[in-house]
């Protein structure tokens, strides 16, 4: 993840921004938004209930949140617009996504989000944040890449050896930030 790399031409445009006043309160969502919310669930995330509120309230976990503090900080100081690669899977694709973060003259911070590319998971897995109970194992699952920590490192969700009994569909996990997110060394693959 870098800056000045090169992203092909063929994903689509920026469709989805939210807007951050200086104490990263959300206070205005792009037209698409309410659109976006039915696609991913719709409950909690209307704009209605999102306007309003800190965008840190909508991160899980503390290293996730530092990261996204250190992007905004670094937008704002930086004054100029900042690219990264990051993924956003459903339970069946994954989902290769670009985000600009752009200081306007206004003074708020313009949030875009656009899809890259998509390919399918060779299985289904779904995800629930800390959600464990006492004989169930939680999983850390990197914010940016996706992927899952195993006993051999950081491995694709659709590769992930979980000993999970039939009946439990769900994986429980908490977010956190990979060492090769955190330090810009992602392998997030934009092409092929
Ligand atoms: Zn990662």
């Amino acid at each position: 993840m870098s800056d000045d790399r090169g992203f092909p031409a063929d994903g689509e445009e920026f469709g989805l921004s939210y807007w951050l006043d200086v104490g990263d309160v959300i206070v205005e969502v792009s037209p698409g938004w309410e659109d976006f919310a039915q696609e991913n669930g719709g409950d909690g995330i209307e704009a209605k209930k999102v306007l309003g509120r800190n965008l840190l309230s909508f991160v899980h976990g503390d290293v996730t949140r530092m990261y996204v503090r250190s992007l905004v900080q670094s937008a704002r100081m930086l004054r100029r617009p900042i690219c990264r690669t990051y993924r956003c899977d459903s339970p069946d694709m994954r989902r290769f996504m670009e985000m600009r973060l752009t200081l306007e003259n206004s003074g708020l911070l313009r949030w875009e989000h656009r899809t890259l590319r998509t390919e399918p998971l060779s299985r289904r897995i779904e995800f629930a944040v800390g959600s464990a109970g006492r004989s169930r194992r939680i999983v850390v699952r990197c914010s940016i890449c996706n992927r899952l920590k195993a006993s051999g490192g950081w491995c694709e969700p659709d590769r992930y050896e979980a000993p999970l009994p039939a009946v439990e569909a769900t994986v429980p996990v908490i977010y956190g930030v990979c060492p090769d997110c955190l330090g810009g060394r992602s392998t997030i693959s934009a092409s092929g």
